[in-house]
Parts: structure tokens; sequence; C-alpha cells
């Protein structure tokens, strides 16, 4: 999403002046070049569904190949059509199908699929049948997550359904993947047995006559942790955007990366109340001195979640303070203190790269009780994703 494009709809353009996600693809990009260099002799797939982790698809895609990144990761079809309809022609893996997929669109854009069921590789062939052109597979083993993934003993069987599609020359199999439980906890027994599962459904793939190009186990955690666990390709989502996976282990910096979105908002209003006043409703926050409250124009519907009430730290004039009161959809207020002079208008910092002292999307996920992925990756729809760091600015 450019500036331009935000800014251009009404229903955003009540926030531009105001609440903005500022993301430095300048920092996408270094942190690709850092997981690279992690990834020794593998490739880098950056992941960047859901709307590149809330930073925005398009100008995180090409960030991350200007570091390095030579795939791209989906979860949805859709995500990777929008990647092709921008002209990014990099190889590009998407994993979450549906039998209703437009698996047609998805060949004769060239994107590789995931398979994990029979089903898949049907519907797969018949969209390359119809396209005149072979679809690139990679066959999905769940070596257990229980999520997605062939379990025990379908995946001998989606091995050798998908061998004999293979002999018909509608698809081919360039890679076997799965997926980490544990990732986040590398010595737990569980990911040293998944990655023995790995490789033998690897070599029962390659016994059966797959000749594979890539075969992918490793998460950002997986990746940053656990470095036997590369193989031929990673798959990186949370550290392309310079977030911790494994906040207890390390913070961003001590890995190397750096935080690429700040979420800001200038204030609504700024005003004196006196000592004893509940603030927003049901009024869960009562001022303890006569105080200053300042009024941030953001909200749940903009992704701050509402069980920040009372918790959720905020940088105001270079202080960090904490929300006071209720959360409510559009607004919420900071008690400011009794000395500080702030304004309408100035500047609010929800979370940054924390090196002006200002609250990160770490301190938001620990505040909330949930993880740094969810707190970038629900920043709302109508708060204007602005992009900076780009070569040539
Ligand atoms: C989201 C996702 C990733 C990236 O995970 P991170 O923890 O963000 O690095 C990798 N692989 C799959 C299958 C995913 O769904």
């Amino acid at each position: 999403m450019s500036t331009a494009s935000a800014q251009s709809s009404p229903a955003i353009a009540v926030h531009a002046a105001t609440a903005r996600a500022t993301v430095d693809l300048a920092a996408v990009s270094a942190n690709v070049t850092e997981l690279r260099r992690r990834a020794g002799s593998a490739q880098v797939m950056a992941v960047v569904k859901a709307d590149a982790y809330g930073h925005g698809l398009l100008p995180c895609a090409t960030a991350a190949l200007r570091g390095g990144a030579s795939w791209l990761g989906v979860a949805q079809l859709g995500e990777a059509l929008q990647l092709r309809a921008a002209g990014i022609t990099t190889r590009l893996l998407t994993w979450l199908h549906v039998p209703s997929s437009d698996f047609r669109a998805a060949v004769a854009a060239d994107i590789d699929l995931s398979a994990a069921a029979p089903w898949a590789l049907e519907a797969i062939a018949e969209a390359a049948r119809d396209t005149g052109r072979p679809a690139r597979v990679h066959l999905c083993v769940d070596t257990g997550l229980a999520r997605n993934g062939a379990y025990g003993e379908d995946w001998p069987a989606l091995v050798a359904a998908a061998r004999k599609l293979e002999a018909e020359e509608v698809l081919r199999v360039v890679g076997v993947w799965s997926h980490f439980a544990y990732a986040d906890a590398p010595a737990h027994p569980s990911v040293h047995r998944q990655q023995e599962a790995f490789e033998e459904a690897v070599a029962l793939a390659e016994r059966a006559g797959c000749r594979l190009e890539v075969r992918h186990l490793a998460n950002s955690a997986a990746l940053l942790t656990n470095p036997g666990a590369t193989y031929d390709l990673v798959r990186p989502g949370i550290a392309v955007y310079g977030l911790s996976p494994v906040p207890d282990i390390g913070d961003a910096a001590s890995f190397g990366l750096t935080p690429a979105m700040t979420l800001t908002a200038g204030l609504s209003l700024v005003k004196r109340v006196p000592q004893g006043q509940g603030v927003s409703y049901g009024h869960q926050y009562v001022t303890p001195t006569e105080t200053t409250l300042a009024l941030v124009p953001m909200g749940y519907a903009d992704g701050i979640p509402r069980n920040a009430t009372n918790v959720g730290p905020v940088s105001i004039g270079g202080r960090r303070h904490t929300i006071a009161g209720r959360v409510c959809m559009d607004q919420f207020v900071v008690d400011v203190g009794p000395d500080l002079v702030a304004g309408a208008g100035d500047e609010a910092v929800l979370f940054g790269t924390g090196t002006h002292g200002e609250p990160t999307a770490e301190d938001w996920a620990r505040a909330t009780d949930t993880i740094a992925y969810e707190i970038v990756t629900r920043v709302g729809a109508r708060v204007p994703r602005i992009h900076v760091g780009a070569t040539g600015e």
C-alpha cells in the first residue's frame, strides 16, 4: 500500500494527520541481510503473509528482496496473486488452500504450491492440465505439529499420489517441508523428534523418486536458535520485521535485528482534571492527584488491544506513561502527570525501535499477555502505513 493510495481513501484520511504506522524499509532489508548471513548456504524465503505482518505487502516484499531474499512465502493464494500482479517474479510459495482455491490462476502465475492432501494434488494437477503448464509442488509433511501436513500413513500415500502425477508430467515435486511446534523452545524434545521425522519423510520421498530442489523446516525462531535446521531454505517471518520470536532468549538487538514499525498518533486533546476523577468507560482508572490527561485518537478499531486498559505503555514528550482506563473503539486516555505540559498535536509513541526510550511491540505484548506478532499484525486497516527508508529516499 503506498502512502498516496492510503491517503486517497476518505475513511483513512481522518487518521492520516494523526495515527500512523511508519515502516522503515531499510530496516526490513538489513534484517533480511542478517538472516541470510545466519542461514549460511540455505536460501531465504521472506514470509510476507498477512500484509507482511501488518507492515504492507508490496513495499516489504520488495525491501526483503533487496536484502537478499530469493523466495517469498505467503499463507494464502490471494496474497501470492497480489505479488504477481505487482510484477514480482521471484519464486513464491503459498501453503494454505481450500478446495475452491483458484489453482488455475496460481499455475498460470508460476506460483509454487504446497500440497498436504491428495485432494490438493488432484486440484493442482487439473489446473495444470487446463493451463498447459506443469505445476511446482512442495509436499507438506506433518512431523508433529498436528496442524497442516500429511500425518503418519498419509505421507507415503501423498508421495505416491504425487509420483503418479509427476509421471504424467502435470506437476513436479520440487520441495518437501514441515513446521515446528516448539521452535521457540529449542531444547524441547519435540524439536529433535520433528527433525528426525522430517529427515525420514524426505528420505521416503527421495526413495520414491522425487528429485527435490528444496527441503525446508525453519521459521524465524529455528533459524535464530537451531543452525542444524536450515536445510536448503529457511522461512523467517517475524524476524524480517525486526522482532524477536524468542523474547525470553534474546531481544531483537541481540540477534542483530531492528524493529521496522513505529506506531504513533498526534494527541487529540489535553486537559487538567482534579484528583479522584474516574477516567474513560467504567472509570477503571481514578486520578491519584490533580493531573493532566492526554487523549490519543486510536482504539481497538485500530488494533489497540482492549486489554491494554490500564497497562499499555505510551511515550509522550520523551517520557513513558501507561494507558489510563479503558481502551475504547477509537480513543484512549493517558495520565501524563501533574507536571508535564503536553498539547494537542504532540506525538504519542505507542511503540518503535526502543532506542529512544519508547516502548517496543514486545513491551506491548508482555503488557497484554500476547506475542509481538499479534501486536503488529492487528494494526487496523484505517491506520496508514507510511513507508520510509527505501533506496533513493
Ligand atoms: C508464518 C509462517 C512462517 C514464519 O514464521 P515466523 O515465526 O514468523 O518466522 C514460516 N512457515 C510457515 C508455514 C508459517 O505459517
